[in-house]
């Protein structure tokens, strides 16, 4: 496996920049040239995959015609279920990496996470999945319960009595239960008015190191998390990954 080197360097007066490396006389090699800040380093990881053997994992589809997609996408929750569980200790060890290890700020690491996410969510498809709503108990606010209630034409109390559960940790606080209530089929009753916690599942545009605990128990509920976090695998270089898989 060759180990790509970063250099950060100036230019000089003639547009030149000198390189000192630790390679034999005659190696061929291949130069990257970005102007310094990287916007989007994730592209640049990706630019060299062709040219670099990182992937050093026979086990695993690397598809060059498909480029950033590293894994086979998997988009049936049941399936997806059943991989979390095989990887449990694969993805906890990632976790502990990102958390404890790798240096990319939350900034850089939220743009490779918010690009993949992107990506992966446009490939499936919610309505075939709906396994949050099933799986997940979702918290909602005087403001949700308002806008629910409006939209089944009933009174604040009527709504609550029929649909939420009072839960008394935290202080007391509402909940869609699991599986919700207006799920029929594996379509919301109430999509347009559905509540701020199921606009931002599965979350995947906030902070990911601050809520890795959630969004690794998440790789077995979301088929869009689970994908996410394989790609991040490959995308971010995870060292360890060879180590999990036989
Ligand atoms: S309110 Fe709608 S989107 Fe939210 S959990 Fe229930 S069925 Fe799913
Ligand atoms: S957000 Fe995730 S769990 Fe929810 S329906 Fe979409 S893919 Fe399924």
């Amino acid at each position: 496996m060759q180990e790509p080197l970063k250099y950060e360097v100036e230019v000089q007066e003639d547009g030149r920049v000198e390189l000192k490396v630790p390679l034999p006389q005659g190696t061929p090699v291949t130069v990257f040239v970005t102007q310094e800040p990287v916007d989007d380093f994730y592209d640049l990881l990706l630019a060299s995959e062709d040219g670099l053997d990182l992937w050093d994992d026979e086990g695993e589809d690397w598809d060059e015609e498909e480029g950033a997609q590293a894994t086979r996408l998997v988009a049936d929750p049941r399936e997806v279920e059943r991989l979390a569980e095989e990887r449990e200790d694969e993805n906890w060890a990632f976790r502990d990496w990102i958390k404890l290890e790798f240096d990319f700020d939350d900034e850089r690491l939220m743009s490779v996470v918010r690009e993949l996410a992107d990506d992966i969510t446009a490939q499936i498809d919610c309505t075939q999945c709906a396994n949050c709503c099933r799986k997940t108990t979702t918290e909602v606010d005087d403001a949700d319960i308002e806008r629910l209630a409006d939209a089944l034409g009933m009174t604040i109390t009527a709504f609550q009595e029929a649909y939420l559960e009072f839960d008394e940790d935290y202080g007391g606080r509402w909940l869609l239960p699991a599986p919700c209530p207006l799920l029929e089929g594996n379509l919301c009753r109430v999509y347009e008015a559905r509540p701020t916690s199921c606009r931002e599942y599965p979350h995947l545009h906030n902070d990911f190191r601050a809520a890795s605990i959630s969004r690794i128990s998440n790789t077995f509920i979301c088929p869009i998390v689970f994908n996410v976090v394989e790609e991040m695998k490959y995308a971010l270089r995870w060292p360890h990954r060879n180590r999990w898989r036989r």
